[in-house]
């Protein structure tokens, strides 16, 4: 019999510690064990792997994670209602399971945890994106962290793994795919959770690439996928027209027509145009 199942099960839980679910703090819960075992695989052999989940609440996927091996998990939870749930888990499973109560926003944990670290959560929608955003963009790449195994409302899912000239094609799915690989590997329906949210939801994996795909300034090609999608709608010549004064040749240069969309842009091109409009920069600054 594994530690797993010495637990009760998260309805007695939720009943015992009167977790009724806080709209606010985007609780929507998992609360079958098969399901939250197999989300766990998806974040790979977690075995030599220390494991970062935000969000535990009564800690359905925590389970997940300790019963499919991880070696150590440290969880961050805000709501302290949350903690006798986690720490009868914690009690389970020997020094392998370290709670945080705070807000994710605030505290730093990674630097709390030994490589190999992997990400694994069932994120409040409401900081979700925010989250992804700062993992996405540490001050050094590679990250600290080897992959990202995330719950999404379905709609962001697809806006992190959008391909050009599709209307879920943007900053999100640039930042993402620049420097990972990101894929959808499960859908979930509503009624996966208490409970139920309004919307599908969906897990995605990434993988940190060892460099980025293609060569970049990361701060020229934010601002400059930033600026091209803030006006998505309008042609680049125009959406860009306050980068440079060059744009349409530089736009030219990098293989783009100044007449096209940003939706249509691929990665590669937005990176050489970041690449050109660094050079006139650092061009500029000389003289
Ligand atoms: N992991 C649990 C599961 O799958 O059943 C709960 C997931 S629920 C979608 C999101 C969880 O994040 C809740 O437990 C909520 O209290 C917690 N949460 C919300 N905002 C948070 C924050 N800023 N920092 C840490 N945890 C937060």
């Amino acid at each position: 019999m594994s530690a797993i199942d010495n637990l009760p099960p998260l309805r007695e839980v939720i009943a015992e510690h009167g977790l009724s679910a806080k709209k606010a703090l985007g609780q929507n819960f998992l609360l079958d064990l098969n399901l939250t075992a197999k989300i766990a695989r998806q974040a790979g052999d977690l075995a030599h792997c220390d494991v970062l989940e935000i969000g535990p609440g009564p800690g359905g996927l925590t389970r997940g994670l300790l019963s499919e091996g991880a070696r150590r998990v440290l969880a961050v939870e805000k709501d302290a209602r949350c903690l006798p749930a986690l720490n009868q888990i914690a009690a389970a499973y020997p020094g392998r399971l370290e709670i945080i109560n705070g807000d994710a926003l605030e505290v730093d944990p990674l630097s709390h945890l030994t490589p190999p670290i992997r990400i694994a959560a069932n994120l409040p929608y409401n900081i979700g994106t925010e989250l992804l955003v700062r993992w996405l963009t540490p001050q050094t790449w590679p990250p600290v962290w080897e992959s990202l195994t995330l719950m999404f409302q379905r709609e962001v899912a697809d806006r992190i793994v959008a391909q050009p000239g599709s209307k879920a094609y943007g900053r999100l799915a640039i930042l993402a795919q620049w420097r990972c690989n990101a894929r959808i590997v499960m859908s979930l329906p509503p009624n996966a959770f208490t409970p139920p949210p309004k919307v599908a939801s969906a897990v995605v994996h990434l993988t940190a690439l060892p460099e980025p795909r293609f060569p970049a300034d990361p701060k020229v090609l934010s601002y400059v996928v930033a600026t091209a999608f803030n006006q998505r709608r309008k042609m680049l010549r125009a959406s860009l027209k306050s980068v440079s004064e060059n744009i349409e040749d530089l736009l030219r240069e990098a293989g783009i027509a100044p007449t096209e969309r940003a939706e249509q842009i691929g990665l590669e091109q937005f990176c050489t145009l970041a690449r050109l409009i660094a050079a006139e920069r650092r061009q500029a600054s000389k003289s």
